[in-house]
């Protein structure tokens, strides 16, 4: 599109992604390959991962497919990343995750539309093979799983070659997992970028606490998501468990008879009738009575606790 200037030349309006947020400024990488500042207003609301459209001075996002959240350590919610499409669930066998992590993490990430993936880091470690064989055991039918070192190297091709079919994503797990330095391992201009970053505005250090997005060596885009970690995924809610819990999924082309079931008791639930004949695991379902149990007390407390959530 263009539009035409009064001395008659006309003015390409350009599209790009936001790469970096700096308060009044994003920075945009342009479908040619540049990478320019663009001023907008502090509020604007604009994330990396956002399309844009460049017309001079003025700024104009585009629709977004879907929106990634956190929850800080106060509650607060945060949109950290636009048009996101898959998301890696990092853990490890040192430390452990915590329990009903995986789970959560996996329903939090389908709820926004973004397919989630698990990684288990530090495969170098003593006992590593009979982790990820538990873990593959569980999660395996449900989703794609990657066991990696990045303090080795080793099979992390398999990780590239995914992000390289064109996939934009980020990572979560607790702290001590291993994703910074996985983040390392698979795109060496994290660090270099920060960098520069903070030159740009000039405000020092304050800048690393924003998502930044990168474009990987070997193809596909990272947001980084500093503070990102085991509880920064927003809540789920009991429903939502009840349609996404990963396990479930042979009970996907099947209908319960409720719509609203939660799988518990109701007559004519698709996922009883699975257990019942040995093709959803009765661990799988132990551990969803568990999660919604918990679910469901803490939103009663919500409401008990006139919230209004
Ligand atoms: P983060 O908190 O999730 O970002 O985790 P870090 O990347 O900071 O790593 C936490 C600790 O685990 C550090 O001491 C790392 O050196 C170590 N670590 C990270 N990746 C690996 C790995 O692949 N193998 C081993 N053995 N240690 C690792
Ligand atoms: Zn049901």
């Amino acid at each position: 599109m263009t539009i035409p200037f009064a001395h008659g030349t006309s003015l390409p309006s350009r599209n790009g992604v936001i790469v970096a947020h700096h308060g009044v400024a994003v920075e945009v990488l342009f479908v040619d390959g540049a990478r320019e500042p663009v001023r907008v207003k502090r509020r604007s609301g604009h994330v990396v991962g956002d399309d844009v459209n460049v017309l001079g001075e003025m700024l104009e996002r585009l629709p977004r497919r879907t929106e990634l959240r956190r929850r800080d350590a106060t509650g607060g919610i945060h949109l950290v990343g636009a048009n996101l499409d898959v998301l890696g669930v990092v853990i490890s066998s040192s430390p452990a995750p915590p329990p009903g992590f995986v789970d959560r993490a996996i329903v939090a990430a389908r709820v926004a539309c973004l397919r989630p993936f698990l990684v288990v880091s530090k495969c170098d470690l003593e006992g590593a093979e009979e982790f990820v064989s538990v873990v593959d055991s569980v999660y395996g039918g449900s989703l794609l799983l990657f066991s990696l070192s990045a303090a080795t190297g080793e099979r992390l091709d398999p990780l590239r070659e995914f992000f390289a079919d064109g996939h934009r994503g980020a990572f979560v797990g607790a702290s001590g997992v291993g994703k910074s330095s996985l983040l390392n391992a698979l795109c060496p201009e994290i660090d270099l970028r920060v960098g520069a970053l903070n030159d740009y505005n000039g405000k020092g250090c304050h800048t690393t606490t924003v998502s930044t997005l990168h474009q990987l060596p070997a193809g596909g885009e990272l947001v980084d998501t500093p503070g990102f970690q085991d509880f920064g995924l927003v809540e789920i809610s009991a429903r939502e468990l009840s349609e996404h819990f990963p396990g479930f999924e042979p009970a996907s082309d099947q209908r319960c008879r409720f719509r609203d079931c939660r799988h518990r008791s109701e007559p004519g639930c698709a996922v009883i009738s699975l257990v019942a004949q040995g093709r959803i695991p009765e661990e799988r379902y132990a551990t969803y009575r568990e999660l919604l149990r918990d679910i469901e007390a803490g939103e009663s407390g919500h409401r008990r606790g006139g919230g209004n959530g």
